[in-house]
């Protein structure tokens, strides 16, 4: 026999409030009735996303529902709340304040490039021609979007530990199935690597042991890079470690270019001049950026082998 639900119990996590409770007084919020964004051809309902976030954002952003809940609770909680329980409370203040800045900003960006620029966004909405594959670290300092200005539609993303790319023959990976849909279905005319200072994955990579046995998927995924680390050694074992760092990074990066060419469909590309491999060295210390493009001079087959690089460019 069915027991049923007491009343209080909602299969809704954020019950709703009237949005317009909360929203912000310079936009108001027009939610659509079934609006759908299509991400690699597969349709996805945004509505029930975007008010799922709405419903986020209003809870968050009101401590009423944390004081209802709270007040809810067998007495004994409520000792815990005046005992000790009130970092749980001011955590949650803070997470308020969180969503409430990306909430902020969502609508900024709403009102000020999506509204502004609706017909371009339209146009995505149909589909994506980017000229831009750019990989670079997932570290959180370095944003292309933010130091090159990628708009929306100008640039495939990937992004992971340390700028890296397995070559070929390490088989299925984020990284080459992301450059796989970039190369061959978007045809995008550009690679940009991107390395950056201070690189957390580069440093793992120069101070791992020479045992590369390890369950540690940072060390795992950082292993791929061991051919700059090699060349490091060898080029700049005189300097201390922070200085072979930063060879490393700018190495890693043209290792990177050079394991994009065991892609056979890049460098069938590469070689009839419709695909271009750049590396990028993004330094946040000063704010310079290094740019440079891969001479392609046939398939370089040894091991190791330094690639050609031309067109250098310095930015600051
Ligand atoms: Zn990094």
């Amino acid at each position: 026999m069915a027991v049923p639900a007491p009343s209080f119990v909602s299969r809704d996590p954020f019950p709703s409030a009237p949005i317009a409770l909360y929203s912000n007084s310079f936009l108001e919020i027009h939610r659509p009735s079934s609006r759908a964004s299509t991400i690699f051809g597969q349709k996805l309902e945004s509505e029930e996303t975007e008010q799922t976030h709405l419903r986020l954002s209003t809870v968050l952003r009101s401590n009423s529902g944390l004081t209802l809940k709270a007040s809810r609770e067998p007495a004994g909680l409520t000792k815990q709340l005046r005992n000790g329980k009130f970092e749980t409370e001011l955590k949650k203040t803070d997470e308020c304040d969180l969503f409430d800045d990306l909430k902020y900003r969502f609508l900024i960006f709403k009102r000020q490039k999506y509204m502004e620029n609706s017909k371009h966004f339209q146009d995505l909405a149909k589909g994506q021609a980017p000229k831009f594959m750019v990989i670079a670290c997932a570290d959180s300092r370095v944003c292309p979007s933010n130091i090159l200005g990628f708009q929306p539609g100008e640039a495939f993303m990937l992004r992971n530990i340390a700028n890296l790319v397995p070559p070929f023959e390490n088989g299925p990976s984020e990284t080459n199935a992301a450059l796989e849909f970039s190369v061959n279905f978007l045809k995008v005319e550009n690679v940009l690597v991107i390395g950056h200072s201070r690189c957390g994955g580069i440093q793992a990579l120069m101070s791992m042991p020479d045992d590369e046995n390890s369950s540690s998927f940072i060390r795992n995924w950082v292993v791929i890079g061991k051919n700059a680390r090699i060349r490091t050694e060898a080029a700049a074992s005189n300097l201390c470690f922070d200085q072979q760092c930063r060879h490393c990074e700018k190495e890693s990066i043209n290792n990177s270019l050079s394991n994009l060419l065991t892609y056979p469909w890049i460098e069938e590309k590469v070689a009839k001049g419709e695909l271009f491999l750049h590396g990028g060295y993004y330094d946040f210390i000063d704010c310079t950026f290094e740019k440079w493009t891969l001479d392609y001079r046939g398939r370089a087959k040894e091991e190791n082998a330094i690639i050609a690089v031309k067109d250098r460019s310095f930015w600051w």
